[in-house]
């Protein structure tokens, strides 16, 4: 029997292009299908234009199942997609819309027989990668032959997937990220084809394969057909975020849209902040190389910011080379001059960000979800953090983890809770577990025996000797280490947290990070600024006490008490890309600290800080704060004077672009009643 089942054909629905959008916008949405590029400053409306784009395909007859949507997240693809929902009232469910990842699953699904893999593939996420990584690394016999030398899964992982996402070898990017340790390449290119063979074998890929192999679908010649039938079922192929995308993305959206050439691109290079990542603005270049007869627009009014932010933002940006010139002009009325805050140290700036966020949200009835707070590193938001607790500010934080919430942090917490109170078992399997050659079941049966340590009068460093003694092999090396340690921990003269979280440093986790994190360097630099905040505190029993209360509020909300609807954001720079806010501050600009100076390898580098500078201030609509503390406490040396950031002095000529704010302090006005 046949059976039809009725399409739901997208209903013709006219919407009024010119209501909604400028000349320059509609010129794009309006653009006939073929490869078209919309390059173009912050908040002109790009992924505005796009999601208009999509609805008048849409509303022209296109089944949105045949509409490719590239984004940066996931949860932005479903912003658009129920914007264009909204506008046509269409069910708009069947459109593939996502990032890279989430689209290269689902055609993998449909298409990857085609390469050898079943339908039923597993997906094997970073640290499953990494485990397996590691098994591939004990099947070669590595370990015996090299020692130290080779690097840890986790690095390995991640120079692997910059090979396969800026489609280079993998000595090639060895050479340039991690030259250290470019004698051992030749060992790590074998490591990487025996990892590709076992998840074959198993039928798995990791993340990078979900792009890989999608690509090498359509370019192998062997799976010709199969590609014509993948290119075959979308009419048209649209990417927001152009600016930070890799090489193989920049392949991947050249390969799809071969045979119809709707290719519809927009991004900011200005904004490109993704390098290290293996994303690279000089792909618009490269688009423009590969596509010389593209139509290139451009959008050069802006509708979130105030005339004053985003001339603030245009004289910044002026002073990069490598950037296209875009001038913008800002549509909405004059504003608030963008404030620059000097602040004695980084307390009275979380004091000051909290106070000025409680004024704008009682007295100017400003809702707490339309502020956020950016940094350029996660650890800059740790005083605020605990300021905002303090107050009972709601906040939520964009960028990851609550920054007591991450692994490193907890590491290193765990041994001052152990030292603090040797009968915390869990704290000694946490930072046991850390030391090579201490397996799960051996960390929980010293974690006891520690645990018990104090009734006999011995101390733990005396009974991680023992322990050492009765140990063998790598457990022996790391017990012996770890009671030396241990008894400059127990030492009655340290008491100082801040000294504490140094020495674990110095003597063990800075060499843990090395070995674990590919991000290494700005871990580290968190445990200083850790370390700079715990000494504060006369003793650890303080600093672990203020850091309980600031966990048991985050806690409260996981064990689903619940969150307030409003919150005050807090948010990397990176984290908030494509996002606005009619008020946004801007946290720890200081020379050293934003541009960061560990992130300057290359003189290239500085222009990407200044693209996040640029990202930072075009975030705001209405009112830009931006902040430093002038004074950094060092508890052994004199504590030293830090300089604005020279993103700060080199827009600092006339006419001005911004207010310097002199801040006076005062009693706090008494608590009526
Ligand atoms: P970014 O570079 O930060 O990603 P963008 O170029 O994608 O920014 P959008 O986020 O699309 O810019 O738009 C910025 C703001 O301006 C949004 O609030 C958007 O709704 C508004 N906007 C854009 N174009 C118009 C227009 N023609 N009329 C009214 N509002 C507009
Ligand atoms: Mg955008």
């Amino acid at each position: 029997m046949k059976y039809v089942l009725k399409t739901s054909a997208p209903q013709k629905q006219a919407f009024d292009l010119t209501r909604e959008l400028n000349p320059q916008q509609i010129a794009v949405v309006q653009a006939p299908p073929r490869e078209l590029l919309v390059l173009a400053g912050a908040g002109t409306g790009k992924t505005r234009t796009l999601i208009y784009r999509v609805a008048r395909l849409v509303a022209a007859g296109c089944h949105p199942e045949r509409i490719l949507l590239c984004t940066f997240t996931n949860r932005a693809a479903r912003e658009m997609v129920s914007r264009v929902e909204g506008l046509l009232g269409v069910d708009m469910r069947r459109c593939s819309a996502g990032t890279f990842h989430h689209i290269g699953n689902r055609v993998l699904r449909r298409h990857g027989q085609a390469i050898g893999l079943s339908p039923d593939f597993g997906i094997l996420d970073p640290e499953d990668a990494r485990t397996l990584l590691a098994s591939v690394i004990t099947e070669l016999g590595i370990e015996a032959l090299t020692a130290r030398r080779f690097p840890t899964p986790k690095v390995l992982a991640s120079l692997i997937g910059l090979a396969s996402g800026t489609r280079q070898p993998l000595e090639k990017v060895v050479e340039q990220h991690a030259l250290k340790l470019l004698d051992q390449a030749g060992l790590m290119t074998k490591v990487a084809g025996r990892f590709a063979e076992r998840k074959r074998a198993m039928n798995v890929v990791d993340f990078d394969d979900l792009l890989g192999s999608w690509l090498r679908l359509l370019e192998d010649p062997a799976t010709s057909t199969v590609a014509d039938e993948l290119r075959a079922s979308y009419d048209h192929v649209l990417v927001d975020e152009y600016q930070d995308i890799n090489a193989l993305q920049g392949a991947l959206c050249d390969a799809m849209a071969r045979d119809h050439r709707s290719l519809t691109c927009v991004g900011d290079d200005a904004q490109s902040i993704y390098s290290f990542r293996g994303a690279d603005f000089t792909q618009i270049a490269a688009f423009r190389a590969r596509h010389p007869q593209a139509d290139i627009f451009k959008l050069t009014i802006n509708y979130r910011s105030t005339p004053q932010i985003l001339a603030l933002a245009n004289r910044s940006i002026a002073h990069n080379r490598s950037q296209y010139p875009k001038e913008l002009t800002a549509v909405k009325p004059p504003g608030a001059v963008p404030a620059v805050i000097p602040l004695r140290d980084v307390f009275q700036q979380a004091e000051f960000v909290a106070q000025r966020v409680l004024e704008l949200h009682h007295e100017y009835d400003m809702p707490l979800a339309r502020m956020a707070v950016l940094y350029r590193n996660h650890s800059h938001s740790l005083e605020l953090q605990v300021e905002l607790t303090r107050r009972q500010i709601p906040f939520t934080v964009r960028s990851g983890l609550r920054f007591f919430e991450q692994a490193h942090i907890k590491d290193v917490c765990a041994y001052l809770r152990a030292r603090q109170n040797p009968q915390d078992a869990l704290s000694w399997v946490r930072l046991l577990r850390l030391w090579p050659g201490v397996g799960a079941q051996t960390a929980e049966q010293l974690a006891t025996l520690l645990a018990q340590a104090g009734r006999d009068h011995a101390t733990s460093a005396q009974r991680l000797a023992e322990q050492a003694a009765l140990a063998r092999g790598r457990a022996r090396d790391a017990l012996t280490r770890l009671a030396e340690l241990w008894a400059i921990l127990e030492d009655p003269a340290l008491q100082n947290p801040g000294d504490m979280i140094r020495r674990v440093v110095e003597r063990h986790y800075g060499e843990y990070a090395d070995r674990n994190f590919p991000n290494a360097a700005a871990r580290k630099d968190d445990l200083e600024q850790l370390a700079g905040y715990a000494e504060r505190y006369p003793a650890a029993s303080e600093f672990l006490g203020e850091l309980a209360l600031v966990q048991g509020i985050s806690a409260e909300n996981v064990l689903g008490a619940e969150a307030p609807d409003d919150m005050l954001v807090l948010s990397t720079i990176h984290q908030a890309k494509g996002l606005e806010w009619p008020v946004c501050f801007v946290l720890w600009l200081a020379e050293g600290r934003f541009p960061m100076a560990t992130a300057l390898r290359q003189p290239s580098d500085i222009e990407e800080e200044r693209r996040l500078f640029y990202v930072a201030a075009t975030r705001a609509g209405d009112e830009l704060y931006m902040s430093y503390p002038v004074i950094e406490e060092t508890r052994d040396g004199p504590s030293h004077m830090l300089r604005p950031s020279k993103f700060l002095i080199e827009i600092d000529t006339q006419p001005a672009v911004f207010d310097r704010w002199q801040i006076e302090e005062a009693p706090a006005d008494p608590v009526p009643g």
